[in-house]
């Protein structure tokens, strides 16, 4: 058919548009100065990554079951990161109309690894590492649970993914990324691609910012995103950190976030006053 194209292409922009705009509106009471998201993670369905993400992370929960590393459910530790999450959750709503389906877990790793991650569609993970040797407070625990939580409602796996497949492809946007056909054998290499994926300096700055601003409106003092990241290149000066291989700290981190504070302070005393 020679209409199908243009029909679907102009579906396409004006399905964007009106999502760029919910965008700008919805998180109309933001505090901190984030972009409308990349249109490009629209080649990728965020059903089907969110599917091969639950898949992916009951996997790697599975495997840590099996070697004794799985936290049980009356962890101290893990009871503390579900607490927080509870508190963060509620927040998330006007940054991802998704986040409402989503089913959020959290879960703790037995592992030395410095390191954290929270999946498409919620799926958090912590490891004892992070949590035991930068002797994370609450409020330096929410911060990291913000961030990751905010590259997941800003849907960063999806546009690098996309990024990445329409590259491979010569594909450009507006094309069709995935047939229905794809969908299963995608579903597979997604779901590998979701724990060595590497965001953009961008997107580690929207979440930086993002994670603030969620961790701010449940209470968490917004301070605590600095000396987060300074106990991180503390210890990153000791030994590799997993989470720096894929977090680049450094003083101009940590002036940002600095910078940033003032604009969520607000939030935070409110939120403090209140609860
Ligand atoms: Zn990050």
């Amino acid at each position: 058919m020679l209409k199908g194209p243009w029909a679907s292409r102009r579906g396409f922009l004006r399905a964007s548009g009106a999502a760029a705009a919910a965008w700008t509106l919805s998180p109309a009471a933001a505090q901190v100065e984030v972009g409308p998201p990349s249109s490009l993670r629209r080649l990728v369905p965020a059903a089907q990554l969110e599917a091969a993400a639950a898949q992916q992370y009951a996997q790697v929960l599975a495997q840590a079951r099996a070697q004794g590393a799985l936290a049980p459910d009356d962890h101290p530790q893990l009871r503390r990161l579900r607490a927080i999450a509870q508190r963060l959750v509620p927040h998330t709503l006007p940054w991802n109309e998704r986040a409402r389906q989503w089913r959020w877990e959290v879960n703790l790793i037995g592992s030395k690894q410095i390191n954290a991650f929270c999946m498409p569609g919620g799926k958090i993970a912590f490891f004892t590492g992070i949590l035991d040797e930068l002797r994370l407070s609450d409020d330096e625990a929410a911060m990291v649970m913000g961030h990751e939580m905010a590259h997941a409602l800003r849907e960063h796996a999806r546009s690098r993914i996309a990024k990445t497949q329409a590259t491979g492809l010569g594909l450009s946007l507006g094309a069709q990324l995935l047939g229905l056909g794809d969908l299963g054998r995608l579903a597979a290499d997604l779901g590998t691609q979701l724990l060595t994926l590497k965001f953009s300096r961008e997107d580690e700055t929207e979440a930086d910012l993002v994670g603030l601003e969620l961790a701010a409106r449940a209470a968490y003092d917004p301070r605590a995103s600095v000396s987060l990241w300074q106990k991180m290149m503390r210890v990153a000066g000791s030994r590799g950190l997993e989470f720096l291989s894929t977090h680049p700290s450094g003083p101009s981190r940590i002036r940002e976030l600095e910078a940033n504070i003032p604009k969520v302070e607000g939030l935070f005393e409110q939120a403090r006053r209140a609860g």
